[in-house]
């Protein structure tokens, strides 16, 4: 059976911000709406995303590498870590990226650690109005720990 290890949302989250090239201008739009609700967590993001959110709202956002060169799977690790909980990723549906595993890769991990991520700006709109973001939340993801030491006990027997 599956073990599962209760995890909490802090009030103020570590939020993730990515928007691919066609959806930049997008993206700036988005912050800048929700400027006042954003700036009570802490922003972080892609390299050119978290810069230009920086430079045309003022809200401080710590980049990481730009997506092509590894910025998702930065981002994907703190998520495994437990130092991302919230991620808005404007992908661009009708652009073909050069960096698609790792973005396939960024969307996979969040649904494993149970990360609400947002795809478009609907989805970002209901997510950030949503009466969680001033509150913690409780979820479950699963005990890793206990997963290995099963897994290694099952391969080992055979
Ligand atoms: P960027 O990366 O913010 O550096 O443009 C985003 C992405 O393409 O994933």
């Amino acid at each position: 059976m599956t073990s599962y290890l209760e995890m909490t949302i802090g009030k103020q989250k570590n939020i993730a911000l990515i928007a691919h090239d066609g959806k930049k201008a997008d993206m700036i739009a988005w912050c800048e709406r929700n400027k006042e609700i954003l700036q009570k967590h802490f922003l972080c993001g892609t390299g050119t995303t978290a810069r230009m959110i920086t430079e045309k709202t003022g809200l401080p956002v710590r980049g990481y590498n730009s997506g092509p060169l590894g910025g998702d799977q930065q981002i994907g690790a703190k998520i495994v870590e437990g130092q991302i909980d919230f991620v808005v990723f404007f992908s661009d549906p009708l652009t073909a990226q050069p960096h698609d595993p790792d973005v396939k890769a960024l969307l996979r991990i969040a649904q494993v650690y149970d990360i609400p991520i947002a795809n478009n700006i609907a989805s970002a709109d209901f997510m950030i109005h949503s009466t969680f973001m001033d509150q913690e939340y409780e979820h479950k993801i699963i005990d890793f720990h206990q997963n290995i030491k099963k897994r290694a006990e099952e391969l080992k027997g055979e």
